[in-house]
């Protein structure tokens, strides 16, 4: 039986090799692994890509061709990669069985099955699932493996994910660029499904912070003590108080006068109330809350990050590194044991007081998909680099928090009353610290981390002081946030938009894999050799997002359901849909064609803005329409028109030409009518003349002078 394997990369391959041939008697070649009739060979990644709209018909190389919807999708090897598909095609040719072993994730399985699908092997194929390289991970990947056909929900969604990309990407890309161009632009306007709602997102914070206006407010606090015990608690303002919309005091006078009136008055316990709460411990990292983690306490982009992971992923330390799952399937409690042993002799602090006894909510089989909690293997690192050793240590001690007890605490909230007012506090007591023991994240409590007993009745003694607040903008993204946005973009939708929920379950806009692409995208300088103008920039030296002025004009330009994220994730919605098996591809390229059609009519009527850097020329008839700036090939000179195609003149009712003079309109219009005037040149030099009244002007550097009337017309 002629067995093939195909990897998703040549690490996987190798660790295919030492599992099933232990003892490496195998032979190792350029483009495979061999022992007798079992051949293992490999991808990299992505092998075939879709073709270009110019492979389908040369009419499409240029790019005023945008409404392009292939009736058959065609696949084709990439460039450098012809030798090694040629090597796949001839082993699958006598295969028997195949075993797919691509990553265990949306690409991943759609990268070995085009290749199966482009070679036209129709035998039997297996599916391994490889979560984790270390002997365990892959005992166990191979004793569950399945019959591929369960997966091809999941190939169609990933297939439907590519030719929507395509099919926006390809056409909008060349629509909003071919008609800015009559606007002036000279950039290529990239317009990507994913990219635009989080360039959207960078835009409009962007404009928050330069709306704000920063208001001075003030608050009495008072520090009150019993038993010798101090505590702080705030005055609720009353309603009779001049407050503004969000009771807050602006007037620091108000305040003084009731700080002077509490300071004269007893100060008792009006209300106590007392709950008991628990916080249960983070669940292990996905890619993103790790990434997220990395980028806020080590400054790591989320890319490197992803390539520090892969690093130990391939030295077996850390299972599968692209997952957006935070869970652990059930069937791995068992693992604890020897995980936390290892991580003990490690030396890691939190692994130390772990009880592999304690079950977490992170070991939930419902939450698991093809991937898991990215976790650590039973595999003791070795000779880690600087980064390798961080990301390694974040990995591994949000495992550990799983065996640990949840934080209980007791959350006091109380009011004391001095002459009639009211102050508002409360206090957060810990019972059980759990998890908190060793939890590296604390946030500062806002409230009283100590608190006397207290019950109603109590005098307390009081002292009073008035702190001058200020209101502060929004924060502009870092990397790190922008991430986190996009993974919970859920939150930056109206709480009544139907939406909301579904992007909630869907996690987000974009794929773990993806999404620091598309970030690292939005602020390219260059792309395959070309320079490009980047859409966000750091500002400054700061790690803080801002968004260039052309990333501007292209969030105010084009349709503004590609800015909202409601538009993708309805989207990803639908692709989760596909894989598991609800809709079918078909019926959802015809949406996304429908959706490029009504975004080709949008890219061809809007009004573009000026190019950044570029004056703007108001049409002077419509003023609702802008000059744009031509050049006739017949008379070898510009001219400017109305970007209003029905804009005509109320005098001579035709469109009216403006007259280029370095590079701007001259405005010429008759003072007896207002008719626009042209300028001709006779044998004396250049004039200007009237068509309605056939007067004629002097011509002063390339504009009418209208202070004499020329004497010698025509
Ligand atoms: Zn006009
Ligand atoms: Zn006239």
């Amino acid at each position: 039986m002629y067995t093939v394997y195909i990897a998703e990369k040549p690490d996987i391959a190798r660790a295919i090799a030492a599992h099933i041939w232990p003892d490496a008697t195998y032979q190792k070649n350029k483009y495979d692994i061999t022992n007798g009739d079992t051949v293992i060979c490999w991808c990299h990644g992505h092998i075939l890509r879709p073709k270009e709209p110019e492979e389908y018909d040369t009419a499409y190389k240029s790019w005023s061709e945008y409404q392009i919807f292939p009736p058959q999708w065609g696949i084709v090897p990439m460039a450098n990669e012809k030798e090694l598909l040629t090597a796949i095609a001839s082993y699958l040719k006598k295969a028997d069985i195949v075993i797919h072993a691509g990553d265990p994730d949306r690409e991943g399985q759609l990268l070995v099955d085009e290749v199966l699908r482009y070679c036209s092997y129709k035998g039997p194929v297996k599916r391994l699932l490889i979560n984790a390289k270390d002997d365990v991970s892959m005992q166990r990947a191979f004793a569950s493996m399945e019959d591929n056909k369960k997966y091809e929900p999941l190939y169609e969604s990933a297939l439907a994910r590519q030719q929507a990309d395509w099919l926006v990407g390809m056409n909008l890309t060349r629509a909003y660029t071919t008609n800015a161009r009559k606007y002036g632009y000279d950039t290529v306007w990239r317009i990507g499904r994913v990219q635009i709602p989080t360039l959207a997102l960078v835009v409009r914070r962007e404009r928050e912070i330069n709306a704000f206006k920063s208001k001075t407010y003030y608050e009495l606090l008072g520090t009150f003590a019993k038993d010798n015990i101090p505590f702080k608690a705030k005055l609720v303002p009353d309603e009779d108080l001049p407050i503004d919309e969000e009771n807050r005091v602006l007037d620091e006078h108000v305040l003084k006068a009731v700080k002077e009136k509490v300071s004269q008055a007893n100060a008792t316990v009006e209300t106590v109330e007392e709950k008991e709460g628990t916080k249960q411990p983070p669940l292990p990292h996905s890619l993103d809350t790790l990434q997220v983690l990395a980028n806020k306490k080590l400054g790591l982009s989320p890319g490197e990050t992803l390539a520090t992971v892969q690093a130990l992923y391939e030295k077996k330390y850390v299972t599968y590194p692209r997952s957006d799952c935070n869970y652990i399937p059930s069937s791995q409690k068992d693992d604890a044991q020897r995980i936390l042993v290892m991580l003990q002799n490690y030396g890691l602090p939190a692994a130390i007081t772990a009880n592999p006894a304690i079950t977490s909510k992170a070991f939930n089989d419902a939450k698991v998909t093809a991937h898991h909690a990215i976790i650590p293997t039973g595999v003791e690192p070795q000779d880690l680099n600087d980064k390798e050793l961080k990301i390694y240590q974040l990995i591994a001690e949000y495992y550990c928090y799983q065996f640990y007890d949840p934080y209980r605490f007791k959350k006091v909230s109380f009011t004391i009353k001095a002459a009639d007012c009211l102050f508002k506090g409360s206090g957060t007591l810990p019972i059980t610290l759990g998890f908190m023991q060793i939890y590296g994240e604390k946030e500062k409590p806002e409230d009283n981390a100590v608190l006397p007993t207290l019950k109603p009745g109590d005098e307390v003694t009081a002292d009073y002081a008035i702190a001058q607040k200020k209101t502060t903008p929004p924060k502009r993204f870092t990397e790190g946030t922008l991430l986190a946005a996009m993974t919970n973009i859920w939150r930056f939708i109206a709480s009544d938009n139907p939406n909301r929920e579904k992007l909630k379950e869907v996690k987000g806009i974009g794929t773990p894999a993806t999404r620091d692409q598309i970030i690292a995208k939005l602020e390219a300088t260059n792309g395959k050799g070309h320079k490009l103008e980047p859409y966000i920039t750091k500002k400054g030296k700061s790690t803080e997002l801002i968004p260039t002025p052309i990333g501007c004009a292209l969030i105010d330009t084009i349709d503004q359901s590609l800015t909202y994220p409601d538009t993708t994730a309805v989207m990803e919605y639908e692709l989760s849909n596909i894989a598991s098996g609800k809709i079918s591809r078909d019926a959802y390229i015809t949406t996304v064609i429908d959706l490029v059609n009504r975004n080709v009519t949008h890219a061809e009527t809007v009004v573009y803005p000026a190019p950044p850097g570029k004056k703007i020329f108001a049409c002077p008839i419509c003023k609702t329409g802008q000059l744009l700036r031509k050049y006739s090939a017949k008379h070898t000179m510009h001219f400017w028109i109305c970007s209003n195609k029905d804009c005509i003149s109320p005098v001579t009712k035709q469109t009216v030409f403006y007259e280029d003079h370095d590079g701007e309109p001259v405005l010429a219009f008759c003072p007896h009518d207002n008719a626009p005037l042209s300028r001709w040149k006779g044998k004396y030099g250049h004039f200007w003349k009237c068509r309605v009244c056939n007067s004629t002007y002097n011509d002063a550097n390339g504009k009418p002078d209208f202070t004499k009337k020329k004497k010698s017309a025509k």
